[in-house]
């Protein structure tokens, strides 16, 4: 016997229909003998729904009134499913955030969780019931009802396995596992079937939506046994763990993440002296942009052009703070691009094996895809292209790196 936190999603529980179908779920489970403690999003649409409404009185409505109107999304779909759990003659009950009594801290639309008090949820689980608890939502000191951020159930589910000690926390979502890429671009990605933290971390900070970030950083934290599965198709689903077992078949490369959302600024002939560096980047930080990649060039006649890339939406905030200081520096010129893309190698399997970025540059050399940019950390190889060759960067790295899906007998392609 087990303790489970299952966590479903707006689209797992988008109709009434599709609450009956959680609840059946949730039964099996019971029946099995298992301990369910369920976390649920707003109806798939809802929490959109109502951020509209608010932004129809302000453009930028009051963050703890907000607060108070989107958490209600929620407190809607855990009321049906204990409703649909009691119909099937199942003991259940269900909570807000402030019942449970998840602490957050003042942080409106954007709390961070402090503390849970477990101990109601436990004495619920100990008379056999069914808990189901409202995701997202939380409550802080003063008790002000908080958010937790968009995609913020999940941290909710991550964070009550935590206190709870559960033995697994398992993400139900409308894909069937963490992929090797978007199989949307890669036809042949295959379902990776255990991805440690950090290597989620990489994939979901580059571009894999199928998990909040904060959420597996929390997992990562607290080593909460974390599993993705598809809502209503049978499967093993993708488990993320701690654990990097060394196996023979263990790919050096688990995915291939990318992203579309990044904008170049090359600031030339800047001055080669100490502090240009800071010099360039202390405004752009002062302005709140964040910097991702950066490259500096050798200097060359005593000058030297200075390279970084930012969110696109920041883009053109970041282009005047750089054209000014341009002008005090009297630099040459500052050049900005957007058609750019960035694709990277994620894998813990890199820390043990050499030549895995030349790997990916031969790849790409293969494809004549040039390469702007490039980016290293311990588990990941990033690179800046040209965004036109994006799709076909991922599928020849897919290819290169061995992770395309083995072709499955006579499908005429
Ligand atoms: N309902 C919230 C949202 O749409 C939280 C969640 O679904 O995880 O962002
Ligand atoms: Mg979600």
């Amino acid at each position: 016997m087990a303790l489970i936190v299952q966590k479903f999603g707006g689209t797992s529980v988008g109709t009434v229909e599709r609450i009956e179908q959680v609840a059946e779920k949730v039964k099996k489970f019971r029946d099995g003998g298992d301990d369910i403690v369920v976390v649920v999003s707003a109806m798939s649409g809802e929490t959109n729904r109502l951020i509209d409404l608010a932004k129809q009185i302000s453009d930028q409505p009051v963050p703890r009134e907000l607060d108070v109107m989107v958490s209600t999304g929620e407190q809607v779909t855990i009321a049906l499913l204990a409703m649909a759990l009691i119909k099937r003659g199942v003991p259940a009950v269900s909570y807000t955030g402030n019942q449970v009594r998840i602490l957050t801290d003042s942080a409106h639309t954007k709390a961070r969780i402090l503390q849970i008090d477990a101990q109601r949820i436990q004495r619920d689980i100990k008379a056999g019931r069914v808990v189901v608890v409202a995701g997202f939502q939380g409550v802080d000191e003063k008790g002000n009802i908080t958010t937790l951020g968009r995609g913020g159930s999940d941290t909710t589910g991550v964070a009550l396995a935590a206190a709870l000690k559960a033995d697994e926390c398992q993400i139900y979502t409308d894909v069937d596992g963490v992929y090797t890429t978007d199989p949307r671009v890669v036809a042949k990605a295959q379902r990776l079937d255990k991805i440690t933290f950090e290597e989620m971390l990489e994939m979901a900070s580059l571009g894999s939506k199928v998990l909040q970030i904060r959420a597996v950083e929390f997992a990562g934290k607290y080593s909460v046994p974390l599993r993705v599965l598809h809502s209503f198709q049978e499967g093993p689903g993708t488990l993320i763990t701690l654990d990097e077992e060394e196996s023979m078949e263990q790919p050096i490369i688990s995915g291939i993440a990318f992203n579309r959302d990044e904008a170049k600024l090359t600031i030339r002939g800047v001055p080669d002296t100490p502090g240009v560096a800071f010099k360039i980047l202390g405004p752009i930080s002062a302005a709140n942009v964040e910097v991702d990649m950066i490259v500096q060039n050798v200097a060359h006649d005593n000058t030297t052009d200075f390279t970084f890339t930012v969110h696109r939406n920041d883009y053109n905030n970041a282009l005047q703070v750089l054209q000014s200081i341009a002008n005090e520096m009297g630099a040459r010129e500052v050049i900005g691009d957007t058609d750019i893309a960035k694709v990277s190698i994620v894998g813990v399997g890199m820390r043990s094996h050499a030549g895995v970025a030349s790997r990916m540059f031969e790849a790409l050399a293969k494809e004549n895809i040039n390469i702007q940019m490039i980016s290293t950390s311990e588990i990941k190889v990033s690179v800046v292209i040209e965004e036109k060759y994006l799709e076909l960067a991922v599928r020849a790295l897919h290819t290169a790196f061995e992770l395309d899906a083995p072709a499955v007998g006579n499908t005429a392609e």
